[in-house]
């Protein structure tokens, strides 16, 4: 155990430990340049823990672990990949607790939040997975071949393959969640897995490592290389071996692995950013929606891609709606994760603390007036205050760049045809919501709306059944759902002469 440890709660060293070594084909190894990366609490600042900063030896030799995996994996019986799905579950189930704590402390979230969300929607991902992973099957096709082709009858039918090794790289806001929507698809359709987790929160994804090998998944399916996105993720994004790349994190990252994967014509998917749009027409119960729009924005400090950051209010109702988010801003307890009373955390890093004020900087100089918030919060740590900004021009920077911070720009509307004008002219189309009383606007509105997932008089129930992805530049293709399942798959058409 290293001398960082001593931030560490004694009784999460030894699973945060783990992260000092990468695991590759079943062994707990260091980077191959013995070079390492520090991992920071940001509600203090303090050293944690200490990870391998991989790079591309190291990303071979996961490749190559992944590969050797594959052909016994994709071979499996799929009730036993099931079984062990099912078992990864219950084993991060029965250390649901523990994993809170270590997400908690690396991310700087609630306990709660991790527990609830984090670590409770892995639970029911892998459930939800386990059950498909005896349910892929193809189909049974007609062709209607000319009778000039002689020959015949024929008998078609489609075979659903794995596509071989994926590499999963993950970004640092809900770290466990966001690399179980990956490799539960994976594993039940018989793909092996090399994990990039985010270089600033690494500790849970070498707990899950851990959980897997005690599940019994077999050596080499699951694999772990720590360290920088522009080494390891971009050496498994031009690796000739990786079939398939799924990333959750920033679009300019998002393009430069389009660009890298090209020469291997990689498969890709995608879940990027958004600046999701909040609509609250006159009729809507503003006793549900204005603490679900402070939900919307404030939970997880706003470091989330479906953050409702653009809250649209109809103008007959836009002050109460203001006050009330401005109250609910300023009543919100930030804090250390450490504290049992803290609502909110700290921001991830001192670098995202940064960038997350410079918007506070700049929305002044646009004009806009902070209601609530506008600073940092304390003097050590990473926080800031939940911010609530009116005044706001719907063109202005601040309310078309993804801030990934607790700021919500409070903007008035006034017909239906405007706002949803105001709603669809972003580059993004993650998340977004419509709150009202009238069906059919609220069903106009679905319709209208140029997002991945619409919310009605609700915000961000997740369920891994409900596909979730984004339009335009928020990302390509879907993931949870039966769909994303697709994304793990070949299709193979096998023609039969009869005759
Ligand atoms: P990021 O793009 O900086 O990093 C994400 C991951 O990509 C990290 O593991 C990083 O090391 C890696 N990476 C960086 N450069 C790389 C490269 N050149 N090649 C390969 N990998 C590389 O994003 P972040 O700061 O970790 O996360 C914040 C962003 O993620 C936000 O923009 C947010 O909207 C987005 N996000 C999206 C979703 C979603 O589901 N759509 C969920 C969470 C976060």
């Amino acid at each position: 155990m290293t001398t960082t440890q001593t931030a560490v709660p004694e009784d999460l060293r030894a699973s945060v430990a783990l992260s000092e070594n990468m695991f590759i084909g079943g062994q707990w190894v260091p980077a191959a340049s013995g070079a390492t990366l520090d991992v920071e609490d940001p509600a203090t600042g303090e050293i944690i823990g200490r990870v391998p900063a991989g790079d591309a030896a190291d990303v071979d030799r996961a490749v190559a672990a992944a590969k050797a995996a594959f052909p016994v994996w994709r071979a499996s019986n799929p009730a036993e990949r099931s079984r062990l799905i099912n078992r990864l579950a219950d084993l991060i189930e029965e250390n649901a607790d523990e994993l809170a704590r270590i997400d908690s402390l690396d991310v700087g979230m609630p306990f709660a939040e991790a527990r609830y969300v984090d670590i409770a929607f892995s639970i029911s991902i892998l459930r939800y997975y386990a059950g498909w992973a005896t349910k892929i099957n193809g189909d049974t096709i007609s062709p209607s071949f000319p009778q000039s082709f002689g020959g015949g009858p024929f008998h078609a039918y489609t075979l659903k393959e794995p596509v071989g090794v994926v590499a999963a790289i993950t970004p640092w806001n809900i770290p466990l969640m966001m690399l179980v929507k990956k490799l539960a698809p994976a594993l039940a359709t018989g793909c092996v897995m090399v994990a990039k987790p985010a270089e600033i929160t690494p500790l849970s994804t070498s707990v899950l490592a851990k959980l897997c090998q005690e599940a019994g998944i077999p050596d080499g399916v699951f694999n772990v290389v720590s360290g920088l996105g522009s080494t390891v993720g971009a050496a498994l994004t031009a690796h000739p071996d990786v079939a398939k790349v799924t990333f959750t994190g920033s679009v300019p990252t998002g393009k430069a692995i389009i660009r890298a994967a090209a020469d291997t014509l990689k498969r890709v998917s995608l879940e990027l950013g958004g600046k999701s749009p909040n609509i609250v027409f006159d009729d809507a119960n503003l006793a549900k929606a204005i603490p679900t729009a402070g939900m919307a924005i404030f939970a997880g400090a706003g470091e989330s891609c479906i953050a409702g950051s653009r809250l649209y209010v109809q103008r007959g109702v836009y002050q109460q709606v203001v006050d009330g988010l401005a109250a609910r801003a300023n009543e919100i307890k930030v804090g250390p994760a450490s504290e049992a009373d803290s609502e909110m955390g700290p921001l991830v890093s001192a670098t995202h603390r940064d960038k997350v004020a410079s918007y506070f900087e700049l929305a002044r100089a646009e004009g806009a007036t902070v209601v609530a918030g506008g600073e940092v919060h304390g003097d050590s740590g990473y926080f800031v205050k939940p911010t609530v900004l009116t005044g706001v021009a719907p063109d202005s920077r601040i309310n078309r760049e993804e801030i990934f911070g607790p700021v919500v720009s409070v903007i008035p509307f006034d017909t239906e045809e405007e706002v949803l004008a105001m709603s669809n002219d972003s580059d993004y189309g993650l998340g977004s919501a419509v709150w009202t009383q009238d069906i059919s606007r609220a069903h106009r509105m679905a319709a209208g709306i140029e997002s991945g997932q619409v919310w009605i008089n609700t915000y961000q129930p997740v369920d891994p059944a409900l596909p979730f992805g984004g339009y335009k530049q928020s990302g390509w293709g879907r993931e949870t759902c039966r769909e994303s399942l697709e994304d793990y798959l070949e299709t193979k058409t096998v023609v039969v002469d009869l005759g």
